[in-house]
């Protein structure tokens, strides 16, 4: 047995892994050094059989799910973390930061333009029912890219007020066309608001950004961090959840908004989810390095073949998202065929762009996952609409990844 790929591909992947043994190089020395850091952790938590065992109903004195909430403060350099798979996705896990963070009255400003897409619901930007923070009077602005990168200066001016009690910094460009931020660009927006308002709450999204660099934005000012479980942190065996970690009081009050006020973190089962959770964790620095490798590869892949990749191949990742111009609509759509046809789930279907709800254009989705929807595995999604963009994710192994990446050009060549 063997996949179908064609000696011109197979050639073609040789030539761009030989020459990204630096970024290789790189990628492997960083997910050694936070590997040191989740392991330091486990020992000094003295993980052991017994935390795997967990709870149901209630979910009173799980031992493994507060140990790990120690564990996660520790790697992040925190105060504190709630980590729980009764978030029920990304969105979810920030929309409890926020509405622990703000009260009737204060302002939210999101520091780097419109944040990622599902949370313009939350916040009330768009109506998507009842219950956002628009409609508990919490107001909303936001400072503009300029030149799609941050503005230190509209920043400054944007937070001066009092009434801002918190303020969002997205480290992963989302759908949008600026670049994700390092985690030293995120410290230096964090000076800027301690600097004009230092009783605003810092909040990163961190999805996507999790063991990607050596430093997490907890460690360069941020107040929390916010991500999904089934991306970076859950190293692809979390079956779902989120975390948050950072200022006590702010996870405090992100918890009463998971469950209610007055139990907050003291119930939620764990359903023989420790393991996975712990494993995943440990797992996570090397995985994130998979999909890095993956994604440099397709950069490369698709620069020798003469599109417009961003990052570029040799650029220092921030996050594990690869964009992909196409420039047209048919190439994008072969690409993402490709995506499906390597997948190790649903190999044998194909990706059609639907109109997904939330999204101004139809949306095609190539993924084939062993978790529902886990963009920590190969994934790829692109808006129909120019410039025909992809936007690459995930990689569960580098080899699987690489292979995936081979059969999209496969695909795309096929058509040319
Ligand atoms: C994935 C993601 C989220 C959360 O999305 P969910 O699908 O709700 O997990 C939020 N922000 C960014 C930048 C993301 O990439």
């Amino acid at each position: 047995m063997s996949l179908q790929i064609s000696e011109r591909v197979r050639s073609l992947a040789a030539r761009a892994q030989s020459e990204l043994r630096e970024q290789f190089d790189r990628i492997d020395a960083i997910a050694e050094v936070n590997t040191q850091k989740v392991l330091a952790a486990f020992q000094k938590h003295h993980v052991a059989e017994s935390y795997f065992a967990g709870t149901t109903g209630y979910g009173y004195d799980d031992l493994g799910r507060d140990k790990l909430e120690e564990i996660y403060a520790d790697i992040f350099g925190t105060e504190d973390a709630l980590v729980r798979i009764g978030f029920v996705n990304g969105t979810h896990a920030i929309s409890c930061a926020l509405f622990g963070a703000l009260k009737p009255g204060d302002i939210l400003v999101s520091a780097v333009g419109a944040p990622y897409d599902t949370l313009l619901g939350v916040i009330g930007v768009v109506d998507k029912g009842p219950g956002s923070l628009k409609d508990y009077g919490i107001e909303y602005r936001q400072v503009e890219l300029v030149n799609d990168a941050p503005d230190p200066e509209g920043l400054a001016r944007a937070v001066q007020d009092p009434r801002v009690k918190a303020v969002l910094i997205q480290r992963s460009k989302g759908y949008s066309t600026r670049s994700s931020l390092s985690v030293e660009e995120i410290g230096a927006l964090c000076a800027v608001v301690r600097e004009h308002n230092p009783n605003a709450a810092i909040l990163v999204d961190n999805c996507y950004g999790e063991f990607v660099e050596e430093q997490e934005p907890t460690q360069v000012g941020a107040d929390l961090v916010v991500g999904s479980l089934i991306k970076n942190p859950g190293g692809g065996l979390a079956p779902t959840g989120g975390y948050l970690a950072g200022r006590k009081d702010l996870i405090e009050a992100a918890s009463m908004r998971l469950t209610v006020p007055g139990i907050g973190r003291e119930c939620g089962s764990t359903l023989g989810q420790n393991r996975a959770l712990y494993q995943g964790l440990f797992l996570a620095p090397h995985t994130v390095a998979q999909a890095v490798k993956t994604a440099v590869f397709a950069a490369k892949m698709m620069e020798l073949l003469g599109y417009a990749t961003e990052p570029t191949s040799d650029m220092v990742r921030h996050d594990i998202i690869q964009m992909i111009h196409f420039g047209t609509p048919e190439p994008l759509k072969q690409f993402c065929k490709g995506i499906q046809f390597g997948a190790p789930v649903d190999s044998y279907v194909t990706p059609e762009p639907w109109d997904m709800p939330g999204y101004d254009c139809p949306v095609i989705m190539a993924a084939g996952a062993f978790i529902q929807g886990a963009s920590i595995e190969l994934s790829c999604d692109a808006p129909m609409r120019a410039p025909y963009t992809a936007y690459l994710q995930g990689g569960l192994t580098y080899e699987s990844g690489k292979l995936g990446v081979m059969l999209a050009v496969e695909e795309l060549l096929r058509s040319e």
